[in-house]
This record gives structure tokens, C-alpha cells and sequence, in this order.
């Protein structure tokens, strides 16, 4: 149970039980205790646990390859996935890159946008903006545009820090403006940025269309996402969206652009996409900028594992079984009632500032004034705690106290896309018995 003999290390020292097994939404810990999922992960498990179809089509890849190197074969898990994936994008984006996770994802779309400018006589292009605060991944291409000082303070010497623009924060806002009005301003700040930088310099911009773990499921008014579009198309900066958390589904569209009708120019995709079944990662990107790559020599990037055929024939039961089961529309529809269950909590508890979020990415936020969303004190460690108070009685949740641009304590709540009405109405009952021991305990 404790970490004290373990060779094994992450982040910090965490003692958790043993997984013993998992299916569905829940998981069993070595005691036989039952947790739900209501995290899936990071994020992550968009299908469940243990999908005995899944398996059964992993196990038919596995006893006739399990790897085959790109440059030696061509396989048809990596070819069908990418014929599949293509046809789910916008018109016109369907060149697929597989990676083996999000960070992978993020390096490599933003490789693919300097090699095209390169590529069109655009040297001068470089710069990647990005938004603070954001999460865009762990290696050091992706620390330069992840806008979240705590991840990247003690590296900045050792690698090139990216212009940001604030996050569309609305919700902590108090001014007179309208919610579009805000979006505009917000995108506006892209445009003064630009101007900044120089606009011969900037390369693309970088966004999470819904946020995951930085801002906790924030979501902006309509206007911010077609007004960003539009300056980039007016610059000739490419869009990257980083759908990394969003993308597979999980907001309710299998693309979160898809609910403005935004055709981003390069789109990164992991987490839901292999679904805890596979390492597995995605970049898709506009027809034109890969072929004039290609034209030109091809593209300077590659990981041993892009395209493993094993990992590809889970991301093709995967997307069967969203298929399928209508697993994208069920996020749709269980994360309208989820989210109105959340809401409903605020009635209950006056320290919940915000509910947000999109389908099944859905988070809240803690805080001790609504009115002017001022912080609970840091000291509390309320990210902490509220998450290991529902982890004692059997619930994951997931949860950040952001420190960049603005500070708060945020919980996301996103089960597998299978959750059922009941299974919502299980994971609200823990939360508010968690919910009410976090208050007792601090007299709120
Ligand atoms: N981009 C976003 C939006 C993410 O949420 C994450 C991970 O949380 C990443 C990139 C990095 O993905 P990975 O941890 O798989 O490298």
C-alpha cells in the first residue's frame, strides 16, 4: 500500500492501493474496494474499462503482429484508423500523424506548422502563441507554449518561452459587458499580441477549445472562438487546436471545434482517442500543408512507435464502440443531466462558485465568495482535500489549484461517456456526503 519500498517514481510520493481489476466505470482497489471513475482517468477512459469487445479485437491484432516498423510495412490498423479519423474531421483536414500521447501530439503539430511556413519561404515565423493559463504537455517544445509557470518555472532557461494571451476567463469578470462582448475582447487580445510580436514572426496559435486540468473546463462565448479564427485567417497564422482532453468525444461533438463550426488548420488528439487501451495519439492536418510537405522532401519528424499497429487496432475498436453504442451522443446527453446535478449543488453550497463545461468535460469551482469568485485560502488546500474525502468514500474526481493568471481550486468531473443516469445519481450522492465533510470541517 505504501510507496516506501517501491522503485517506481512519479510526481511525488502518493501511496495508493493496488488496482486489482476494473470494468465499466469503476475500478477495484487489492481490499476488494469499489471506486467510480469519475475522472476516467485523466481524462482519459472515454469508453469504460475492460471493454470485452475492445480486448477481443487487441487480442486478434496481437497474435498477428504486434509491431511492424513504418518504414519496413505498411499496416491496416495505421491505415484504416486514419481513413476512419479522416472521415470524422471538417472538409479538407485529413492527413493523420499517429503519436503515442498528448504531449507527442502537441510537438509534433507544432514541427508540422514551422516546416510548412519553412517550407512556403516564411523563415520568419516561429512563434507560437499560446494562452495562461494552458496545459499542452511535459517535453520541452510543449513547456515553451504551456502557460502554467509552476510546470515550466524551474526549465525556462533551457527551452524558448512563448508569447501568451490570457485565457477567456469570463466568468471571473465583473465589468458591464455582454458575454459576446467579452469573447471579442478576449480574441481581440490575439490580435494586440500579434501586432506585438510582429506579425512576420508568428507562426500559429495554439488553443484548448475547452480546458482541461489549467482552467478547469472553461468554456468562452461563441464570439471568442469565430473572432480568434478569423484574425488568424487574417494574419495567415495557423490555428492549432489542441483537442488533446477534448477531442474523441468527449465534450458530446467528436470534436469540440465542431460546436462553432471551426475548421482549426492542424487539430492534436489523445486521451479518449485510445481510451486507456493504448498508448495512442493523433495530429490531423489540413490536406494541402502535408502534401506540400511531402512535395518538398517530406516531413523532418518521427517516433519508433507512430502508427504501431497494435495500439491502432485498439483506436479502431474504440471508435467502433463509440460508434456503436452512440457513446458521442450519450456525453451529450449525461452531460446536460450531469451538469444540472452540479448546478443544483450550488443551491446546497454557497462556496461553489461555478459550474462549467461542455458534454462530459464538466468541472466546478470552489470558492469563498460568489459574488466576486475571491479564493478559498490556499492554506486549505481544498484541491486536496475534497478530492481524497471523495476518494475515501469511493468516488475519483480530478482537481487543480491553478497559480497562473488566476488562482482557484477546481474540480473536474468527467466519467467514462457510458455513465448512466443512475450511475450520475451514485457519483452526486458521494460527492455531497464529501461536500458536506469539506464543510464541516471548515465551518462553511
Ligand atoms: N494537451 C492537453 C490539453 C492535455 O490535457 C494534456 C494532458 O493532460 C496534454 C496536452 C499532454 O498529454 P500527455 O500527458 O499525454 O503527454
Amino acid at each position: 500500500m505504501t510507496t516506501e519500498k517501491s522503485h517506481l517514481f512519479y510526481q511525488s510520493r502518493q501511496p495508493r492501493p493496488f488496482l486489482e481489476r476494473s470494468e465499466g466505470i469503476y475500478h477495484y482497489d487489492e481490499n476488494g474496494k469499489r471506486y467510480i471513475d469519475g475522472s476516467s482517468g485523466a481524462m482519459v477512459s472515454n469508453i469504460g474499462h475492460s471493454n470485452p469487445r475492445v480486448l477481443e479485437k487487441m487480442k486478434a491484432q496481437m497474435d498477428r503482429s504486434t509491431f511492424g516498423y513504418r518504414l519496413h510495412f505498411r499496416t491496416h490498423p495505421s491505415e484504416d484508423l486514419a481513413a476512419r479519423v479522416a472521415a470524422r474531421m471538417p472538409e479538407g483536414l485529413d492527413k493523420v500523424f499517429f503519436v503515442s500521447g498528448g504531449s507527442e501530439a502537441v510537438e509534433t503539430a507544432i514541427k508540422l506548422a514551422r516546416q510548412y511556413a519553412v517550407t512556403q519561404g516564411e523563415e520568419s515565423r516561429y512563434k507560437v502563441i499560446s494562452r495562461l493559463p494552458s496545459y499542452h504537455g511535459a517535453t520541452m517544445g510543449s513547456l515553451g507554449v504551456t502557460g502554467s509557470p509552476i510546470f515550466t518555472g524551474k526549465f525556462a532557461p533551457m527551452f524558448t518561452e512563448m508569447p501568451k494571451v490570457p485565457a477567456p476567463t469570463c466568468y471571473l469578470d465583473r465589468d458591464n459587458l455582454t458575454e459576446e462582448e467579452r469573447g471579442i475582447k478576449y480574441a481581440e487580445m490575439l490580435r494586440e499580441k500579434i501586432e506585438a510580436e510582429g506579425p512576420e514572426t508568428v507562426l500559429a496559435f495554439l488553443m484548448e477549445p475547452v480546458g482541461g486540468a489549467s482552467t478547469g473546463a472553461l468554456v468562452a462565448p461563441d464570439s471568442y472562438y469565430t473572432r480568434v479564427a478569423e484574425i488568424c485567417e487574417e494574419y495567415g497564422i495557423l490555428l492549432i487546436y489542441d483537442e488533446v482532453m477534448t477531442g474523441a468525444g468527449r465534450t458530446g461533438k467528436f470534436l469540440a471545434a465542431e460546436h462553432w463550426g471551426i475548421i482549426p488548420d492542424i487539430v492534436a488528439m489523445s486521451k479518449g482517442f485510445g481510451a486507456g487501451y493504448a498508448p495512442l495519439g493523433a495530429v490531423v492536418a489540413r490536406h494541402d500543408i502535408v502534401e506540400t510537405l511531402l512535395d518538398a522532401g517530406g516531413f523532418l519528424h518521427g517516433f519508433t512507435y507512430a502508427g504501431n499497429p497494435l495500439a491502432c487496432a485498439a483506436g479502431l475498436a474504440v471508435l467502433d464502440e463509440m460508434e456503436e453504442q452512440d457513446l458521442i451522443g450519450n456525453a451529450a446527453r449525461m452531460g446536460d443531466v450531469l451538469k444540472a446535478r452540479l448546478t443544483a449543488l450550488m443551491d446546497r453550497y454557497p462556496f461553489i462558485g461555478d459550474v462549467r463545461g461542455k458534454g462530459l468535460l464538466l468541472a466546478f469551482e470552489l470558492v469563498s465568495d460568489r459574488e466576486t469568485m475571491k479564493v478559498l485560502p490556499k492554506e486549505w488546500n481544498a484541491h486536496v482535500e475534497l478530492v481524497e474525502l471523495a476518494y475515501e468514500r469511493g468516488l475519483i474526481i480530478y482537481s487543480r489549484r491553478t497559480r497562473s493568471g488566476y488562482e482557484g481550486d477546481h474540480f473536474l468531473v468527467c466519467p467514462p461517456l457510458i455513465v448512466t443516469e443512475a450511475q450520475i445519481d451514485e457519483i452526486i450522492a458521494i460527492l455531497t456526503d464529501a461536500l458536506d465533510a469539506f464543510a464541516a470541517n471548515h465551518d462553511l
